[in-house]
């Protein structure tokens, strides 16, 4: 049932989460929906929902960190599809260190080089693969959209969060280089920093903790996975093509400090 019309985005991590609030998005927008991830079930049961939905969606198990497993997915989009259209950078982990009071009473995250390294793999360096097998092939059509998530850590930082905080600042820098180098080419690229958002992650997290987000967040709640699977559909557009080099927050207007 697929045109050769129909606007073709890659989303990873898209198993679960923002990731999965974004596919279903982006498939009731009219795109067909190709899903990277390492949870192979999540990402059946997503093809199975978007099908019942009356859409077509395909998923393929890709660790966005094994660059030759990422390099073979690309190629099957084009040789199936003929085109991707849109790259939402999505996929990330967190592995933060362990928050210890040193002598003074501050906190400091005790981190090991292996969470370091994890969480570079994922976060930073799997967007720069993901990017660099698809953007070639936006590249050829002269047109593209890639959005990558950051993090409103990724601009503030964060107590234990070394790593994460590095990977989410490298995205942006990452973000304003690809702008500069593909913008003649039709290709816009984007950051979306999101606040918290109540994945099953942070709705783990104790209820004053919450509550002291939420104190912090002018419209007064967390935020929903749809929240920022809106985000991610606007900066897909292909009317937001004067948008590139940016960070989109998407946060309630949190305030931090
Ligand atoms: P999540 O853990 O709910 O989902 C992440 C998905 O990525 C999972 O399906 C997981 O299997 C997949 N994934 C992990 N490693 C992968 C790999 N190597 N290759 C392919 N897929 C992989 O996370 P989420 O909360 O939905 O976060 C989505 C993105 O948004 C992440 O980049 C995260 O850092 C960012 N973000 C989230 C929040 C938040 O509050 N939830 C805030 C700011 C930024």
């Amino acid at each position: 049932t697929m045109s050769n019309e129909q606007r073709v985005a890659i989303i990873t991590g898209a198993a679960n989460g923002i990731g999965l609030a974004t596919a279903q998005a982006f498939a009731d927008a009219g795109y067909h929906v190709v899903a990277w991830d390492l949870a192979e079930a999540a990402g059946a049961e997503l093809v199975r929902s978007i099908a019942d939905a009356g859409k077509a969606a395909s998923f393929a198990s890709v660790d966005v960190s094994d660059a030759a497993a990422v390099e073979r997915a690309a190629e099957a989009v084009i040789a199936e599809h003929g085109r991707i259209d849109v790259l939402v950078n999505n996929a990330g982990i967190l592995r933060d260190g362990q928050l210890v009071k040193v002598k003074g009473g501050e906190l400091v995250g005790k981190m090991g080089a292996d969470q370091f390294d994890a969480v570079i793999a994922v976060n930073l360096k799997g967007v720069f693969t993901c990017t660099q097998a698809v953007a070639p092939h936006m590249i050829a059509r002269k047109y593209g959209r890639i959005i990558n998530a950051s993090s409103v850590v990724g601009l503030y930082g964060n107590f234990g969060q070394t790593n994460y905080v590095a990977a989410k600042a490298g995205v942006i820098g990452m973000t304003k280089v690809w702008a500069r180098e593909l913008g003649r080419y039709g290709v816009t690229v984007n950051a979306i920093a999101p606040g918290f958002i109540a994945t099953d992650m942070v709705k783990q997290m104790p209820a004053h903790v919450l509550e002291g987000m939420v104190a912090h967040t002018p419209v007064g709640r967390i935020g929903d996975p749809e929240d920022i699977a809106r985000a991610y559909l606007f900066l897909a557009d292909p009317g937001s093509g004067f948008i590139s080099g940016t960070v989109l927050s998407v946060d309630g207007g949190m305030v931090v400090g």
